[in-house]
């Protein structure tokens, strides 16, 4: 099969012809239809990254595909033909919470995780999945919609996690894919205000095809500037870039008594002055992935209009242009999802 492969850290991607890969008993094959490409895969490749990639990996961890093959274990269980989100984690099965069935992401500590230096992404034309890794996707959801579930599902998490209240005055930072996906998911649950801290004009109109409210000037006060829109500082502020020294600035600037979500992903070491969240009494809270009902619950909402989300998509590209467009994005850009196509 093609796909696209690492060569080592700071290098560019190769499209290689590499072995075909083949489902376990416990495993499905799908021919992967969308792969969209995420920030953290651009991490894993840098040479500074904490999560380094082996050589010869193959990304792609935001996938959708159509289910080809069907492993011993599962035959009867599942229909080739059928389309689907992808799961990207394969739990190991034998463990005391997959024994519990407990599918909560981080609960089965040998999960391997698909197109994250463990598993074989899909940034190629063939992926094997975990048998509860399957996501049905009815066929009014696209394909491509169906590659939007894995990031749409970050933002979900973090908004459940926010455990943001009704009328909430929520400041976002960031209107990257995570960030778009926190606006959409905090605006649908019930925020009044959904206010995006954001440079880049297309972004900020995307932002609000997402839900914001708002948009303010990420080079003044944030708290002041949501304070003149909503009266009232922000109540969550969720962290949606990952750059150093960007969650000590935001402490200081948080009014008293907020909640922060981290949900950027800075990789190196970074300072912040505790006694900032003291005075203030600001809750910090980090997040990770999502939930597997989460996948569904996604779905269900596309499938019946009650969210629209291909707007995330500024780039359509072929696995053959993925290695050029992945260096393109080391440089700061103004895109935001950038999908590979296989059909
Ligand atoms: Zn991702
Ligand atoms: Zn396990």
């Amino acid at each position: 099969m093609r796909a696209a492969v690492f060569k080592g850290p700071d290098r560019k991607l190769e499209i290689e012809t590499i072995d075909d890969v083949r489902p376990e008993p416990h495993q499905l094959l799908l021919k992967v239809h969308h792969c969209g490409v995420c920030g953290s895969d651009l991490h894993m490749t840098e040479s500074h990254s904490i999560s380094a990639l082996p050589v010869g990996s193959v990304m792609g961890h935001e996938f959708s595909g159509e289910i080809i093959e069907i492993g011993s274990a599962l035959k009867g269980r599942f229909k080739t033909g059928q389309r689907v989100a992808g799961f990207p984690y394969i739990q190991c099965g034998v463990c005391e919470a997959c024994k519990r069935g407990d599918t909560t992401f981080g609960a089965c500590t040998a999960a391997k995780g698909i197109g994250l230096g463990q598993h074989h992404g899909a940034y190629a034309e063939y992926v094997t999945i975990g048998a509860n890794g399957a996501h049905a996707l009815p066929d009014i959801v696209s394909s491509e919609e169906g590659a939007l579930i894995e990031p749409l599902c970050v933002g979900l998490h973090a908004v459940d996690m926010a455990k943001m209240e009704r009328g909430a005055t929520v400041l976002v930072i960031g209107a990257g894919p995570v960030g778009l996906a926190v606006m959409l998911w905090a605006r649908f649950l019930g925020a009044r205000h959904v206010i995006v801290s954001e440079r880049a004009e297309n972004r900020k109109a995307t932002a609000a095809r997402f839900g914001a409210t708002d948009a303010i000037d990420p080079n003044q006060s944030l708290t002041a500037q949501v304070q003149a829109i909503a009266g009232k500082g922000p109540d969550i502020i969720f962290e949606c870039v990952g750059a150093p020294g960007l969650l000590n600035a935001v402490m200081m600037d948080a009014p008293r008594g907020a909640k922060i979500v981290v949900a950027g992903v800075c990789q190196q070491m970074d300072q912040i002055l505790p006694v900032i969240g003291v005075v203030k009494e600001l809750t910090l809270q980090f997040v990770l992935g999502y939930r597997p009902a989460d996948f569904d619950y996604v779905i269900e909402m596309i499938a019946k209009d009650r969210v629209e989300v291909q707007h995330m998509i500024t780039d359509r590209i072929t696995l053959d242009q993925l290695p050029d467009a992945f260096e393109a994005l080391r440089k700061p850009t103004t895109q935001c999802k950038v999908m590979v196509g296989f059909q």
